[in-house]
């Protein structure tokens, strides 16, 4: 089910024009990586989605609610009790524990003191923060503080979640847990929203991509269509006798290939068709008898993707 319609949507901060007819769609259950470089308008277009800022133009439109279409800004307290938002600098107060955190952002929620406590022993547990309630939250380590800023955006059980780069400033483990973390949260039913510039993030953990380029939704789509419009497979090999690398290259160089990248161990090949090339391949190594250490066909990356879209 379609639950977030971004339509024909353009936002101008004064004069200046930052997003441009804007078409994007988020279906139920979808995990959406929203990318593009630094100033492309990722925050700005989350700010539409949520409702924090007025589009100049067009419409951004909710299923959410009541399953009827709704325009997010003429139903705004109503939609809102389905988001969740967390932004990429902290939000919560840091001289107060996690349980006057969570109870301060449940209460604006209107969520009754029982329902909070009731959603807050789940989230700590879901979160692992359980027995660290009373605890400022200033003192809590980096991890814990990400873990807490994302309990508070669920403290009122919204069915979308939006995050704004939230591994921005954490180190490779830290960034790993939190992606875990929104991956769990996902399967628990929460559709999620996600802008990050760590293409490696997102590739990992979403299962639909939007790219901003130019001040607009460039492309969108599931994630391997989107890889497979842009770029494709290609195959990797490496030899046990270096010596004999120029003789493969020569080789190579007869099949229909668009591009070849030598990183001395191992070559990167990139045929225009796969298939066909990885056959003449193994049947060249087998006729030469050619070593071969390893050979491993890969689908492009989303970096790949991304450099071709900005090529
Ligand atoms: P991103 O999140 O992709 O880095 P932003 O949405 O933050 O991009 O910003 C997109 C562009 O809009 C940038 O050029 C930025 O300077 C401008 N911008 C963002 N917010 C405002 C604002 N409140 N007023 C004026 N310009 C803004
Ligand atoms: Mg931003």
């Amino acid at each position: 089910m379609e639950l977030i319609q971004v339509k024909e949507v353009s936002k101008a901060y004064r004069k200046t024009p930052v997003l441009k007819n804007v078409n994007l769609t988020v279906t139920e259950g979808d995990l959406l990586g929203i990318i593009g470089q630094s100033g492309s308008g990722k925050s700005t277009l989350l700010n539409l989605m949520t409702g924090f800022i007025r589009p100049s133009e067009g419409n951004v439109f909710y299923s959410a609610a009541t399953g009827d279409k709704k325009e997010l800004h003429k139903h705004l307290p109503k939609i809102k009790k389905h988001l969740g938002y967390t932004p990429h600098h902290n939000s919560f107060y840091p001289q107060l524990t996690i349980a006057e955190n969570l109870f301060h952002f449940g209460r604006l929620y209107g969520l009754s003191k029982p329902t909070i406590k009731h959603n807050m022993e789940g989230l700590l547990a879901f979160t692992k923060l359980t027995g660290h309630e009373k605890k400022l939250a200033g003192q809590l380590s980096e991890g814990m503080q990400r873990r807490l800023e994302i309990c508070c955006s669920l403290i009122h059980k919204p069915k979308v979640l939006v995050l704004d780069e939230p591994t921005i400033d954490l180190d490779p483990m830290l960034e790993q847990e939190i992606l875990h973390l929104l991956q769990d949260i996902n399967k628990q039913g929460v559709t999620i929203v996600v802008a990050s510039h760590h293409l490696n993030s997102i590739e990992k953990i979403c299962n639909k991509v939007a790219v901003i380029k130019d001040g607009t939704v460039h492309t969108h789509g599931l994630l391997d269509d989107v890889k497979k419009s842009y770029a494709k497979d290609h195959f990797t090999i490496s030899l046990h006798h270096k010596k004999r690398k120029p003789e493969l290259i020569a080789k190579l160089k007869s099949l229909p290939v668009e591009k070849m990248v030598d990183h001395g161990n191992r070559l990167e090949i990139y045929p225009n068709n796969v298939e066909s090339a990885v056959r003449s391949v193994v049947k060249l190594v087998e006729d030469e008898d050619l070593h071969i250490r390893d050979m491993d066909v890969r689908s492009p990356s989303l970096n790949e993707v991304f450099e071709k879209i900005h090529e």
